[in-house]
């Protein structure tokens, strides 16, 4: 090996910017790896794991059971976590490239996919994001301000993540309180007066988004009775051909759950979820803030496995009080860091990061600012490890950088008055969010501000 990286005497210095799960799986691999590596992790937020604490539903708690990987992963004697350090801001990505041989981006899709239709900025009218971070206790999103206070809420969209934002409306609070739901979402949502939700998609049933488990939750939950007009069964040749398909398993389960729905007949409780499809907002109207969304009517059109939705010009009304937005996520550019605009991620080919399809070298990507915001949490690890084997086999010929010295980048921080976050801090900040939910009955309850955050270490 030309520049001798990677040996005792000189591990391969790697920094991993972003602590959710593809930032932790692409730290598996380098730690594992037949060379010598060192990997130092960097988040903005003094808390890691990303999308597990503030992206996971409180009320699917076994997904974030995840995080004892991850603590595995962090005990290894050559990782180190930099919490509370906005790379961008805190350190340029030209300064992280004077401690570390090689960057790894791993920051997810931090923003919403825009809905593109007039009225989409009303007062009253909300990205998923935005709601998703709230409920989670993310300190950027904690003050936000959703008004409960009408009857319906409309979330446009049939991923999981509507799945998530619908249910979190539907739930009764008795369902939610023994949760980690941050403290001030819990209590919003115990005023809530919302009692119908109603479920927008684009194309049909046969195309949703959502997962079997995701869709079948609705069928039991406490309070509140999922409907479903039978109508939307009759579903056109296409459409049954994708159905019929043995490769998408997915499709049929979620088809017999919404036979299921569609047979039922309403409990009378208090709460509705309606699941419409084939219906797009066009115009989302209100004076001051949100009163209505006019939906169209669409048709399917194309082949089968590639229909896409066409308007048919046949409108409908629909009040209400509060509307999500939940069309996908995009990724958020890094200063200096060569971005893809219309993709919403960070330029790359199989996870080098590229600049006008040349290679930068020493820069990588993994998980949705790699390849968009697509899969399950585990997809990520086969996803990370694809772009460390790239970046391994890149060894003989990156550009040592100038300071490999961990203790440089502790300095660096210091001078800069950046309270760096170890993940022995961090543990420390665990370990008091759990005693604080001992009280409350829940797994947690999340210090919702950074200044608290910090605030639990200096006790310490
Ligand atoms: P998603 O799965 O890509 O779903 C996006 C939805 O928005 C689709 O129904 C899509 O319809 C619709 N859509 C897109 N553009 C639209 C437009 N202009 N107008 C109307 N509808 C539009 O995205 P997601 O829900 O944000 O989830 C992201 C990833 O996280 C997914 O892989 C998801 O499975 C995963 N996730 C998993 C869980 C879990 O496992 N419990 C929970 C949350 C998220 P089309 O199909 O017609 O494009």
């Amino acid at each position: 090996m030309g520049n001798a990286l990677g040996t005792s005497d000189r591990p391969l210095r790697v920094a991993i910017v972003g602590s959710g799960p593809s930032g932790f799986y692409a730290a598996e691999s380098l730690l594992t790896a037949a060379i010598k590596v060192k990997v130092d992790m960097f988040d903005r937020l003094p808390t890691p794991f990303g999308l597990v604490r503030y992206g996971v539903a409180p009320d699917h708690p076994k997904i974030k059971n995840v995080v004892k990987v991850y603590e595995k992963i962090a005990a290894h004697e050559s990782f180190s976590f930099f919490g509370n350090v906005s790379v961008g801001q805190d350190i340029s990505v030209g300064d992280l490239k004077k401690f570390y041989d090689a960057v790894i981006f791993a920051c997810g899709a931090g923003t919403d996919k825009p809905l593109g239709v007039p009225g989409e900025h009303l007062p009253g009218s909300h990205t998923a994001t935005e709601f998703v971070a709230w409920y989670n206790g993310h300190p950027d999103y904690r003050d936000r301000k959703f008004d409960l206070s009408g009857k319906v809420a409309v979330v446009i969209g049939q991923g999981n993540v509507s799945m998530d934002v619908s249910r979190i409306l539907c739930k009764s609070v008795d369902e939610l309180r023994n949760t980690d739901i941050a403290k001030h979402a819990l209590k919003a949502l115990a005023e809530s007066k919302i009692k119908e939700v109603h479920l927008i998609g684009r194309r049909g049933p046969v195309q949703a988004a959502f997962t079997p488990p995701e869709i079948k939750e609705f069928v039991e939950l406490k309070e509140c009775d999922p409907i479903l007009d039978p109508q939307y069964l009759n579903i056109n040749p296409e459409s049954q051909a994708e159905l019929a398909d043995p490769n998408s398993t997915i499709r049929a389960r979620n088809w017999e759950i919404l036979k299921e729905i569609a047979a039922c007949s309403p409990a009378n409780n208090p709460k509705r979820f309606v699941i419409h499809f084939l219906k797009s907002p066009v115009v989302l109207l209100g004076e001051k803030k949100l009163e209505k969304v006019v939906l169209e009517k669409n048709e399917l059109t194309g082949p089968a496995g590639k229909q896409t939705a066409r308007g048919t010009g046949i409108k409908e009304e629909l009040a209400c009080g509060i509307l999500f937005r939940s069309v996908g996520y995009r990724g958020v550019p890094i200063p200096g860091v060569p971005f893809h605009e219309q993709k919403g991620i960070i330029a790359n080919l199989d996870g080098r990061v590229v600049d006008n399809e040349k290679v930068v070298p020493g820069l990588y990507a993994v998980g949705w600012i790699k390849r968009g915001p697509s899969g399950v949490i585990g997809t990520n690890k086969a996803d990370s490890a694809a772009t460390v084997e790239r970046l391994l086999a890149d060894v003989p010929n990156l550009e040592a950088c100038q300071h490999p010295d961990t203790q440089a980048v502790s300095d660096f921080f210091k001078t800069k008055k950046v309270r760096v976050v170890s993940f022995n801090d961090w543990q420390k900040i665990d370990a008091a969010e759990i005693e604080r939910g001992k009280a409350l009955g829940k797994p947690r309850e999340k210090f919702i501000r950074v200044e608290e955050m910090l605030g639990v270490l200096e006790e310490n």
